[in-house]
């Protein structure tokens, strides 16, 4: 007979598990309190128009090696656009880009790039790549040595400048970490570069979907999907969780996995099995962060290029809308904690004002409406000393056993990110059926100019 499992949360984690799972013979039955599947990286119908909106404009790169074989798996792959231009607007409103030439190896496909990037004076150009080599040179197992370091400290302990911080390693690291620079462990940090520059000449490019989000999860390849959903209850048998509740049925299970933010878990567990499982000891001290998407239609268009990094604020990101002309655009403000509190009349003046001065064509431009989302818990913050406090997917000894977690803030070795939460749900799935390495994919391998510069043996 088949193993029974109930994935609870029908975001990114709990549908990678789920599809895994389901894909090695497990009955999967996966549940999910929303009308759609997506969670965080989901789609809502807006009320006033009907139209499908994302809940915030998502982006991965080439280096999300899980992320991508997840949408292989689902048969949407084709549905993902690329990018191999990174257009950069300075506070002057002057286009600079980032782009790798084509057959090069990295990092030399970006040096051409990178040495001509006119946002960065030519002392700035000289520290980062500096600063880029010193990444190199460390590898996974330096950067591992650096998780309780802040990524500020180390660019000080690499005399980088304060005008480079500025311009350059904020605006990436914001987007990429959703926290500033002080804030963020410099092993997080040092990773995007690594991962996602370095090692491989597809690992930077950029891919937004070419439809809603939502759209992406439609033909799950998982029979027993229950949207509209709740889990009530969690059903044990101590130390053993064998079941779940929901409004008029109860699920009799051989394991869960728990695919729910983290705020949320403690009201699931009894306060003695939740003291008693070491997973939940330190989860009250991570800290969550906040981002802001907004939707906004011009009447004109304003956005030439599919995407602009902002390096003057308040708005770091804009990306033009799938089939826009450059009217419909969405604009994003990572580590936006100052944001909470503010009228959405004021956000969207101030940022018609930053598009109207960033973008020549757009300075008569009208918003003709905008829609603001604040998601407060958007992700944890990836704080020095945050993987004492992650999670692991599986039970520790004297632990609930047959009760699983997965979620972007579970030991990933990744920031909370859709990969992130891809991998803990693959991660998950493994440890349910306790074989190991079957659905995790690798990392993109070092290519030889990089293995050169590192000089370290392949
Ligand atoms: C505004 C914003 C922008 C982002 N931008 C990016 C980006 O550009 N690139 C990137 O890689 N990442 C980005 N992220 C991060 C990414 O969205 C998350 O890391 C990822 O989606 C988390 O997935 P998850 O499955 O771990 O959690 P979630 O998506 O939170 O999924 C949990 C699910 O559990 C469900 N649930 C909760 N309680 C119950 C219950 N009782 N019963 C049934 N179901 C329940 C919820 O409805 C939800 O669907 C962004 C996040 C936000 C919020």
């Amino acid at each position: 007979m088949s193993l029974r499992v109930v994935v609870v949360g029908g975001g990114l984690a709990g549908m990678a598990a789920a599809v895994a799972l389901e894909s090695a013979g497990a009955h999967v039955t996966l549940i999910e309190a929303r009308k759609s599947l997506g969670g965080r990286a989901g789609s809502f119908e807006d009320p006033q128009t009907g139209e499908i909106l994302d809940n915030c404009q998502h982006v991965l790169l080439g280096c999300c090696t899980n992320l991508i074989d997840f949408y292989r798996r689902i048969n949407v792959l084709d549905r993902i656009h690329w990018e191999n231009t990174i257009h950069f607007i300075d506070a002057q409103g002057h286009p600079h880009s980032l782009w790798g030439i084509d057959g090069l190896p990295a990092p030399l496909n970006l040096a051409a790039a990178g040495g001509l990037f006119g946002a960065l004076t030519l002392a700035e150009r000289f520290a980062l790549a500096r600063a880029m080599l010193a990444m190199l040179r460390l590898g996974p197992s330096g950067r591992e040595k650096l998780t309780d370091v802040s990524f500020s400290q180390w660019l000080a302990d690499h005399s980088q400048p304060a005008s480079l911080i500025d311009k350059f390693y904020e605006l990436v690291l914001v987007s990429a970490l959703n926290e500033r620079c002080r804030d963020a462990s410099a092993a997080y940090a040092i990773q995007v570069f690594q991962e996602g520059m370095l090692a491989h000449a597809s690992a930077y490019r950029m891919g937004t979907p070419a439809c809603p989000l939502g759209k992406l999860y439609e033909t799950l390849p998982c029979k027993d999907v229950r949207l509209g959903t709740r889990m009530i209850a969690i059903q044990f048998q101590s130390p053993r969780a064998v079941g779940i509740e929901l409004g008029n049925e109860i699920i009799k299970t051989d394991a869960i996995i728990l695919a729910v933010n983290y705020p949320a878990l403690e009201k699931w567990i009894p306060p003695d099995l939740y003291k008693q499982d070491a997973r939940f000891a330190k989860l009250d001290q991570l800290q969550s962060v906040p981002i802001l998407g907004a939707h906004l239609w011009f009447d004109r268009p304003i956005l030439s290029t599919p995407h602009a990094a902002l390096m003057s604020g308040p708005m770091q990101w804009l990306f033009r809308k799938p089939e826009s002309d450059g009217r419909a655009v969405h604009g994003v403000i990572s580590a936006a904690r100052d944001w909470l509190q503010r009228p959405k009349e004021e956000c969207l003046e101030l940022f018609t004002q930053q598009v109207r001065q960033t973008f020549p064509a757009a300075k008569e431009a009208k918003l003709e409406r905008g829609v603001i989302i604040v998601e407060k818990r958007a992700t944890f913050s990836p704080t020095p000393g945050v993987d004492h406090l992650r999670p692991t997917q599986s039970p520790p000894p004297a632990g609930i056993s047959s009760l699983f977690l997965a979620g972007d803030y579970t030991r990933t070795n990744w920031p909370a990110t859709m990969e992130g939460a891809v991998r803990s749900g693959y991660l998950a799935a493994e440890a349910v059926l306790n074989r190991p390495a079957t659905f995790i994919v690798p990392d993109l391998p070092l290519q030889w100019p990089a293995r050169l510069l590192a000089k370290r043996p392949t």
